[in-house]
């Protein structure tokens, strides 16, 4: 039968940027992130009967560089004697452009690899697999996500129902990948330690905030983590039109944040009861794409 094996995105209520240690992987500092149910991607793996391995996402093939990189992380947790594969991947969440493709499109592939070598993982065990692949891709197993210095993932618990919508500004594959900006970042940024420590002080906020359903202060602090270290941006103007779009109807009293990852797209985070007025608001001033990320 053909099963595909699901892996969706996730967005940062609190970002990481960049890595303290790439074995084993840790973040430079706790994170956490809410999971986008209708943002993700299926894969399957088949024998390839050609006997080289493939990679297609949305039937296109993918590129040498990009097979050589699944078939390495794979190989870790495969067996060595595996005959040639296909590695069949369909994304719903755009590939490449700032709405974590890559946490989605590796928990897809980690759990496709549990079902076709039947390696009778536990979710415990493939999260940690997972964060070899995409440091991210480990907190989209849970709707809401924390993931630890120790390199450790939690659950976390919130009895608000939050909903997100992206404000398309560009779709296209981003031309610096999510991990050579994050390294560019830390190398160059001269105010990255003080970016830390602050995000340091915003996990321990955002922890209480969600603890406490309080989302006057979790759409905050989720907004006030979202720039990243001076040195290195994805922004363009109209991604700031789209944040100011978000600003203006918050004064207006409409109950909405906006967020920024490593990419252009502007996601705005509300309480899901919210989601049809607060749409039509901004249908009316946002007239590119907009992606519901939670129906
Ligand atoms: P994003 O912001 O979308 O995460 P990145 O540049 O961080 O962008 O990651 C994009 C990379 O993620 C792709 O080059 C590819 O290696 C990986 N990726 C995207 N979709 C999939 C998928 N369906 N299966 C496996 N890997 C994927």
């Amino acid at each position: 039968m053909d099963s595909y094996s699901l892996g969706y995105a996730n967005i940062a209520l609190v970002k990481y940027w960049g890595k303290k240690s790439k074995d084993p992987v840790l973040p430079y500092n706790p994170n956490i992130s809410l999971r986008l149910d209708n943002l993700l991607s299926k894969t399957k793996i088949e024998k390839n009967d050609n006997n080289i391995d493939e990679f297609y996402i949305n039937d296109e093939k993918q590129s040498q560089e990009e097979v050589d990189k699944m078939i390495k992380f794979i190989s870790k947790f495969t067996p060595t004697n595996r005959e040639a594969i296909t590695i069949r991947s369909y994304n719903t969440v755009p590939t490449a452009a700032g709405l974590s493709s890559s946490s989605s499109g590796t928990m897809a592939l980690v759990l496709a690899c549990n079902e076709y070598f039947k390696l009778n993982k536990t979710t415990k065990e493939l999260v940690e697999i997972a964060k070899e692949g995409s440091g991210s891709s480990c907190r989209s197993f849970y709707k809401l996500a924390a993931w630890l210095e120790d390199g450790s993932v939690e659950e976390l618990e919130c009895s608000l129902d939050f909903g997100m919508m992206v404000l398309v500004v560009n779709e296209d594959r981003k031309k610096i990948s999510s991990r050579v900006a994050m390294e560019r970042c830390v190398q160059t940024s001269t105010t990255f330690d003080a970016w830390v420590e602050k995000a340091k002080g915003d996990f321990v906020l955002m922890k209480e905030a969600l603890k406490d359903a309080d989302f006057e202060k979790i759409g905050e602090i989720t907004e006030s983590t979202s720039t990243s270290t001076p040195s290195f941006s994805f922004l363009t103007e109209e991604s700031h039109m789209a944040m100011d779009i978000v600003k203006e109807l918050r004064s207006k009293g409409y109950k909405c944040y906006f967020t920024m990852d490593a990419g252009p797209n502007v996601k705005v985070l509300y309480l899901r009861e919210d989601q049809d007025k607060l749409y039509e608001e901004i249908s009316k001033l946002w007239k590119k794409k907009i992606i519901l990320c939670m129906e």
